[in-house]
């Protein structure tokens, strides 16, 4: 078997090309490098030698020309193809160590073997074991700040040869090293030599490249001299370059590597968090509120009563208050309560007066009514007693009163059932308290009322026989539309005119849930904007973090992550923030929900609303994670390994 070169150039040429210009860098460049050989690339600075090594370490392509390694041509392979070869054959040593900062020793080793596939207890024991070789058995927890140059360029040489290492490029590796220092690299350098690999040394510095077996000197990007290869090449070539399939990385390791990032800008990570946390919070905190106060409006609306039909004054189409003349009158309650299937119906004439008692006055809604109020409307007297039939027959002037006007009136505790007041300057004698009712659906208080025979309110206060409500019960429920409709002919037979409008409960709640429908929604949309700002918020910070990390980029793209990696590592990273923003925001709404409910505001919780922000929260991270992760995965190697 005939001797076959490990990487031949043939007539490589270089540029460098950009909108403004393009410079020329290597011309022409022929070169054959043998298995086993120590070769010193010499040249002064800017003569072209980082430019070949990176041709040579498959970082970047020849403009024209073409390299083979091991006679396979490499004009055809595409990025993840060099990623490979990079990954399981080449082996980085660079001037400046090109260590993560953020990452220990063992760690900076491991990466490599990682993109490799290997799994985390394999390759923590060949980075130890490694890492033990080269004298670092104590520092392989350290962080790259916390070794000297010579050690970290130690961690760097463990990390060339955990994939094997067959191919060292070593760029200036001792240039940032004291004499002590790279010597003791020369000397590990020479070590691997023997024991197989082949080294590519690149150097300015005369002195360093006299330590190789052969010089090669560049100027102006041509080859000056060669001292050349000893003939003796080993006649069996070493083992073909078959790359190992590379495994994807598992999802745990991707995981933790987001967090590691993660954790190492903290400060950044929590505020990027909290768009995220408020977005999902408001959504949870919004939708339960809004089911709870819609909820309340349907249980209220119930309580006042299913089997009730409302008659008011007023033409239909005047939509709201009901029209404000009162059109009915005391003789169409009686018509009504004559009709079959009705079991009361009460009157209510209403008008806005002036209580007063001692030096206390209230402006308050007087409703006169029938005894038979607390029966239809389900609302009795908590102290005292309701007014009876007597009582309206006989005009009595007597007073039952709502709690609002209870406090407004007897502030300092008297207890108000048979204390005298006025109504509108007329004595009445209180003879019951009602129970407090809270607010109706529509968010007036109806404990702001006090209630007085209808006989006495018609003839003492409103001087006037008009209604503005009659109430009306039915006996069966199901036959609720026909009574409605019957009310309906005898009212429109008896005005000749339709100066009513008969309501029932079903129609009022289906206008309420309209009302909170329409309010959840637009509560959900504000929440739902202030998640897509903090979307947009993630997007942000992800673009900052990968210009940041440009360099870690390059040197994770160097070790041979494909664009697929990085592309997966910066979606997780972006995913990891929402999905724990999430989390935290889900807790965080339903903590705010829980908080509003121990001041009395209703919320619903359910699952739907919880999953939906959930849900947002994951499609905010893949949609705003892409396009960051899809710049860091196309970057160049070699631009971004250049970044400062
Ligand atoms: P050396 O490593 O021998 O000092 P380089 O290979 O780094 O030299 O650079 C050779 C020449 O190419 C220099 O003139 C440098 O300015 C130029 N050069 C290097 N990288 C780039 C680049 N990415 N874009 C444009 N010019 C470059
Ligand atoms: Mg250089």
């Amino acid at each position: 078997m005939t001797p076959m070169p490990l990487i031949q150039l043939e007539r490589v040429d270089k540029s460098y090309i950009s909108s403004t210009l393009t410079v020329d860098v290597l011309h022409d460049l022929s070169l054959n490098i043998w298995p086993g050989e120590f070769v010193a690339i010499m040249g002064a600075s800017g003569s072209g030698k980082s430019t070949l090594m990176n041709l040579i370490g498959c970082l970047d392509r020849p403009t024209r020309g073409r390299m083979l390694l091991e006679g396979r041509d490499l004009s055809g392979c595409d990025r993840n193809a060099l990623a490979e070869l990079r990954r399981h054959v080449f082996g980085f040593i660079f001037q400046q160590y090109n260590l993560l900062p953020t990452a220990t020793a063992e760690e900076n080793v491991e990466m490599p073997a990682m993109y490799a596939g290997l799994p985390k207890a394999t390759r923590t024991k060949k980075a130890g074991e490694l890492l033990a070789s080269l004298g670092l058995e104590e520092r392989i927890h350290h962080k790259p700040s916390q070794l000297s140059g010579g050690q970290q360029q130690r961690v760097a040489i463990a990390r060339a040869l955990i994939n094997g290492g067959r191919i060292i490029l070593a760029d200036e590796p001792t240039g940032a090293l004291d004499s002590r220092g790279g010597r003791e690299i020369l000397a590990w350098l020479h070590r691997l030599n023997g024991a197989g690999h082949t080294i590519i040394l690149i150097t300015h510095d005369p002195q360093v490249a006299q330590e190789a077996k052969r010089i090669v000197t560049i100027v102006d990007g041509r080859i000056q001299s060669d001292t050349g290869s000893s003939d003796d090449h080993p006649e069996s070539a070493p083992p073909p370059v078959s790359p190992r399939t590379g495994h994807a990385m598992e999802l745990t390791e991707t995981v933790k590597t987001a967090l590691h990032a993660l954790r190492a800008n903290l400060f950044r990570t929590i505020l990027t968090l909290l768009g995220i946390i408020i977005g999902v919070g408001s959504v949870v905190a919004m939708l339960a509120l809004g089911d709870g106060a819609k909820q309340e409006v349907v249980s209220r609306i119930q309580a006042m009563g299913t089997n009730l039909l409302l008659v008011r004054s007023g033409a239909p189409n005047l939509r709201g208050s009901g029209g404000s003349t009162a059109t009915l009158t005391i003789d169409d309650a009686d018509e009504i309560t004559r009709l079959p299937n009705v079991k009361r119906a009460v009157p209510e004439m209403n008008g806005s007066v002036t209580l007063r008692h001692g030096s206390n006055d209230s402006q308050t809604q007087a409703t006169a009514t029938t005894a038979d109020f607390p029966a239809t409307r389900d609302w009795h007297p908590e102290q005292g007693i309701f007014f009876t039939e007597q009582d309206v027959r006989g005009f009595a002037p007597v007073a039952v009163l709502g709690q609002t006007v209870v406090q407004n009136l007897f502030p300092d505790d008297l207890q108000p059932v048979g204390q005298i007041i006025l109504i509108k300057n007329i004595p009445f004698q209180v003879i019951g308290t009602l129970s407090a009712k809270g607010a109706t659906p529509f968010g007036s208080d109806m404990d702001d009322v006090v209630l007085i025979p209808l006989s006495t309110g018609s003839l003492r206060l409103f001087g006037q026989r008009h209604l503005r409500t009659i109430n009306v019960e039915v006996d069966n429920i199901a036959e609720i539309d026909a009574t409605q409709e019957e009310i309906t002919n005898l009212l429109t037979k008896r005005h000749q005119i339709v100066d009513f409008q008969v309501r029932n409960m079903a129609s009022l709640l289906d206008s309420a849930n309209e009302t909170s429908n329409t309010m959840t929604l637009l509560l959900g949309s504000i929440a739902a904007i202030s998640l897509l700002v903090g979307g947009i918020g993630v997007m942000n910070i992800m673009l900052v973090s990968v210009s940041e990390r440009t360099r870690e980029i390059g040197i994770r793209m160097a070790v041979g992550a494909r664009s697929r990696d990085i592309m997966i590592q910066f979606l997780v990273e972006a995913l990891v923030v929402c999905l724990l923003g999430g989390v935290l925001g889900v807790a965080g709404g339903l903590l705010t929900a829980l908080i509003a409910m121990q001041f009395g505001i209703a919320a619903i919780f359910s699952p739907t609303p919880v999953l939906l922000a959930f849900g947002f929260a994951v499609a905010t991270g893949l949609l705003f994670g892409f396009m960051p992760a899809r710049k860091a995965a196309r970057l160049d190697p070699v631009v971004a390994l250049a970044d400062k």
